[in-house]
């Protein structure tokens, strides 16, 4: 199917290519022409998760011939047999585990298809060359999704002083003979500028295409990243309509720890593919600027940034909310670029009337707090005997909040890490002391004191070897990069 951006809808590219360009030449991001229709949902119950989302790729790529040997060699990895499995934790209550990829958080879900999808629609042309600066989660996903991926090489750059040690860890032990990690001096900001400056640097691009590569990206935005995790959501249904908890065509909630958009925008095509959804629920933590965004119709920027338990939702811009501004508005172009433009320029935007309306329909915002988050940890566990991470916390407490407002449907929260990424604030949160513990002391303490097994990902990583020692200036970056070409 074709793809067209949000800021120039003459632009119109098959998925493939939209994958391996990112992000449109004017800065709009690609969105499907229309919506494919999901057909009977009936016949996602009896199919396997990598012919599920084979299927579900296969409305937007039909240009790619063997996507069930892509979506099954991507997820072969996983240490679930279902991928993505649904568990009841409570009367009309369940999780969907998006975290049993090779990095322990939902970005394994789409990031071990991207580069197939990548490799599938390269055809004849150059190999690819992958550059991801990292604020520690996306650059370890990447890693694991590229690795030895025939015709593609990945650099990724991740600050110094910006990730944790854990995070570190697993980066710069990364195996393949395609995979390059280089540690930038200075922070995240430092480390995306120079990656920027880049994708941006015409002789840049000259350069590595006279070495046989062409550029390409990673990040969220791309739709190669969207479409995988439309699956998971029609998964999650087709689980619960074959398990006998709901009926054909009953409609359900879903509530998603939001940062970047990405994941609840999939739910919102979902829905808009024939999903049987009643409420996507946003839920952000001290960061809300989407809570305010969805109550009052405005975006604004000048506001606090806050550093909190749930890093991957700590995040100022959701560079995905532009592909729903393209549906609230009627796929207004011409609105979506006065958005943006506001949003460079003055650091705020807004929308009212029909746009508003539809927004209020689809979606409920709210957030939780620091206090908050870790209570719903500590009161899941106790009460439902299910252990959350941070960020699968945040979206069970806004979850609780809704559920007070009185509607009773049947809802899914999306759970987006595996508790054992983030012991510290986890064992805090069920009341123990981590004093004197490293990380991997303190995973073993959560293992033993909630019986839950250690996942290999962790242990694994203890005794790994150490295979990527650079560290650079961030003005240094391209000559990195030219090394490893
Ligand atoms: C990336 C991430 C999120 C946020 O997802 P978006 O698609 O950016 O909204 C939430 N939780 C975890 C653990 C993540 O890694």
């Amino acid at each position: 199917m074709k793809l067209l951006s949000t800021r120039n809808g003459a632009r119109r590219v098959e998925a493939s290519a939209a994958t391996l360009e990112g992000i449109s030449p004017e800065g709009g991001l690609y969105v499907p022409e229309r919506f494919a229709d999901l057909g009977p949902l009936r016949d996602y119950a009896v199919m396997d998760y990598p012919a599920l989302c084979a299927k579900v790729l296969g409305f937007y790529y039909d240009d790619i011939k063997d996507l069930k040997a892509i979506t099954k060699a991507a997820y072969a990895g996983f240490d679930d047999a279902k991928v993505a499995p649904v568990k009841k934790t409570a009367q009309n209550e369940y999780v969907l585990e998006l975290w049993h990829g090779p990095t322990l958080a939902f970005k394994d879900m789409a990031l071990s298809v991207l580069p197939r999808l990548m490799t599938a629609a390269m055809g004849g042309g150059p190999d690819v060359l992958i550059l991801v600066a990292t604020s520690g989660d996306t650059g370890k996903a990447a890693l694991e999704g590229f690795c030895d991926v025939p015709h593609t090489k990945i650099v990724v750059f991740y600050p110094d002083e910006g990730v944790s040690d854990m995070q570190r860890l697993q980066m710069v032990t990364q195996e393949g003979a395609n995979t390059h990690v280089v540690a930038v001096r200075g922070n995240f900001d430092d480390a995306q500028n120079a990656v920027k400056a880049m994708f941006t640097d015409p002789q840049f691009a000259a350069a590595v295409r006279e070495k046989g590569y062409s550029l390409s990206s990673a990040n969220s935005i791309n739709f190669g990243r969207l479409a995988p995790q439309i699956a998971y959501y029609v998964g999650a249904y087709a689980q619960l309509l074959a398990d006998g908890e709901i009926e054909d065509g009953e409609p359900i909630n879903f509530a998603v720890p939001t940062g970047n958009f990405g994941n609840i925008l999939a739910a919102y095509y979902a829905k808009r593919m024939g999903l049987p959804i009643k409420r996507l629920i946003c839920a952000s933590n001290k960061n809300n600027v989407l809570t305010d965004f969805f109550r009052r119709g405005a975006y604004t920027l000048d506001r606090p940034f806050y550093k909190t338990m749930s890093p991957s939702m700590d995040i100022l811009i959701s560079s995905n909310l532009e592909r729903l501004l393209f549906e609230l508005t009627g796929r207004d172009e011409s609105a979506v670029k006065e958005m943006m433009g506001g949003l460079k320029t003055h650091g705020r935007y807004s929308i009212a009337g029909a746009a508003k309306e539809k927004l209020e329909a689809d979606f409920y915002a709210d957030w939780c707090d620091e206090d908050e988050t870790m209570a719903c940890i500590k009161r899941t566990y106790d009460d439902k005997e299910y252990l959350l991470d941070t960020h699968t916390a945040v979206a069970m407490g806004v979850y609780e909040k809704y559920k007070a407002l009185g509607d009773g449907t049947k809802t899914v929260v999306v759970s987006t890490a595996s508790p054992y990424k983030f012991p510290a604030d986890v064992l805090s949160s069920l009341g123990e002391s981590t004093r004197g513990m490293n990380s991997f002391d303190m995973a073993r303490r959560l293992s033993s004191l909630t019986g839950t097994a250690l996942p290999r990902q962790i242990s694994a990583l203890e005794t790994k070897t150490v295979r990527h020692t650079t560290v650079s200036d961030k003005d240094a970056l391209p000559s990195r990069v030219m090394e490893v070409l």
